[in-house]
């Protein structure tokens, strides 16, 4: 059979990893890096004789995530222990919630692109539940050992269990961008995929097309970007969909992405799979909500990107620019910012995407360290529309802007590109010009308007950066209709 006789299906499990200055049951600090093993305490490394204490942001956060990807909250969750021996997890059980988890059902629309044409699809979300994350492993090949850093144990995350409702690797890798960028717009997680503040579990199987139950999945564990999350599931198809051509069937079983050789490998069949002995943490209050809390939360939630790329849209800005403002949480807050110094939406819309981010993209500017400001920016964008500086310079100017930081007007200024209209000056020229060119003057005033052009010339050579164009253009055109 053809590949494209069997139908993928996809669920995801989405770890991210939440916003809070402090871990979930301690007080130490959960913010990423630092020296290892510097923020733990009794509490998150696991000593006897320790009491965690919920940390009442994670689970305001929580219920933020919640409601950003449209989920029903649980007015009352419950903490469990899941067990499990690892060198990651020093109390040797992570707190999680398993049979009454914060979030309840959602959904989550995604828009994408598939061979030209575009489509749009509603991901269901099953439920959201809060954990705790565990320790780093560092493994020294060299010198065989294994080194533990737990300054990320104890860090509060949220995972999100999705239906398998995707049927691509393209609707995978929007979903998951889809849910980082709504997070970020919550304001409760960062999304750095790099930090590993999000990651996926792929599970994927195939049916064939005429099939009514879903096949025999895998599990691919912690696959930590878009990209690879792509690559998985492209490489899983053509897995599985061999072992079902040659008559054979699929091992439910846990298996790992290996980025370097593109890749899934097994790690462990369902036979040897854990026995977590699930029981509710008995040292943890459980988490009872109140109506007026839950409202609290829900509008406090900031401006969406859907509501976001309306707004654009109703500025007149075309949808697809918008678009590429909204997906960026940086940039469209910057855009916000510029619109409070000079409300030009459309102007500083074709600065940003035509000029700023094309240089992000190159490379060129770091944008979350940048030596300009919004409010520069936006001065600079009224100064090129004012004609108080040429587009060109002013794409000049924001290099330097870029480059060393400072006021674009002095930047002007300094470099000789302000133009400032000195009108005295300006008719002097034109008098001088009108009078040194006879010839021309003549025909113009006997009908050739071609000539204008060669007397605008003429103006604008002797007036570089004292005036603007058009400022010349209407006084040569009065002096010279005044002779006719
Ligand atoms: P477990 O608790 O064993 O991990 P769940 O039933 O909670 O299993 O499902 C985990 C994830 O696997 C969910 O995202 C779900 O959508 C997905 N999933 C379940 N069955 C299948 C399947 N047959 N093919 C692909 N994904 C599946
Ligand atoms: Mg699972
Ligand atoms: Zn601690």
């Amino acid at each position: 059979m053809a590949i494209s006789d069997y139908i993928p299906v996809i669920g995801l499990e989405i770890h991210s990893e939440l916003l809070t200055t402090s871990k979930v049951f301690c007080t130490c600090s959960a913010e990423f890096g630092g020296e290892k093993n510097t923020r733990c305490c009794p509490v998150c490394s696991g000593l006897p004789g320790t009491l965690p204490v919920i940390n009442r942001r994670a689970v305001e956060f929580a219920i933020k995530a919640g409601y950003a990807l449209n989920c029903g909250i649980n007015k009352f969750s419950v903490w469990d222990r899941k067990n499990y021996f690892y060198p990651d997890l020093p109390k040797a059980y992570q707190i999680s919630e398993l049979n009454l988890p914060i979030c309840l059902a959602g959904e989550v629309p995604i828009e994408y692109e598939e061979n030209g044409e575009k489509k749009s699809k509603v991901i269901r979300i099953n439920h959201i539940h809060l954990e705790e994350d565990a320790g780093k492993l560092v493994h020294d090949d060299l010198n065989g050992v294994s080194l533990c850093d737990y300054n990320r144990c104890g860090v509060p995350l949220v995972e999100i269990v999705t239906e398998p409702d995707m049927r691509s690797p393209e609707e995978a890798r929007t979903l998951v961008e889809t849910i980082a960028l709504l997070l970020q717009y919550a304001g409760v997680s960062d999304c750095k995929m790099e930090e590993g503040s999000i990651r996926a579990d792929v599970n994927i199987s195939l049916m064939r097309k005429d099939a009514t139950e879903f096949g025999t999945r895998a599990e691919i564990k912690n696959v930590n970007s878009l990209k690879s999350i792509y690559r998985t599931i492209e490489y899983e198809i053509k897995r599985q969909a061999q072992i079902l051509d040659r008559g054979g069937t699929i091992v439910q079983e846990t298996r790992r992405f290996d980025a370097n050789k593109g890749e899934t490998k097994s790690m462990r069949t369902k036979e040897d799979a854990h026995d977590y002995k699930y029981f509710p943490d008995p040292d943890i209050k459980q988490v009872n909500l109140r109506d007026e809390d839950l409202e609290r939360l829900r509008a406090e939630l900031p401006e969406m990107p859907r509501e976001r790329t309306a707004k654009y849209i109703g500025f007149g800005i075309p949808e697809k620019e918008a678009k590429i403002i909204v997906s960026d949480k940086v940039i469209s807050d910057f855009f916000e910012e510029a619109l409070k110094v000079y409300n030009e939406p459309k102007s500083l819309v074709n600065f940003i995407n035509g000029e700023i981010l094309r240089r992000i993209n190159l490379g060129e500017i770091d944008k979350t360290n940048t030596k300009y400001t919004a409010a520069e920016v936006a001065k600079l964008v009224q100064m090129a529309d004012t004609e108080k500086v040429s587009k060109n310079d002013a794409k000049e100017i924001f290099r330097e802007m870029a480059e060393k930081g400072g006021d674009p007007e002095t930047i002007a200024k300094d470099r000789g590109m302000l133009i400032v209209t000195d009108t005295g000056k300006v008719l002097e020229v034109i008098e001088q010009v009108i009078a040194s060119n006879e010839k021309a003057v003549g025909q113009y005033v006997g009908g050739d308007v071609k000539v204008f052009g060669f007397l605008m010339g003429q103006c604008s050579k002797a007036l570089r950066g004292a005036a603007t164009p058009k400022v010349i253009k209407e006084e040569l055109e009065k002096k010279l209709a005044a002779l006719k």
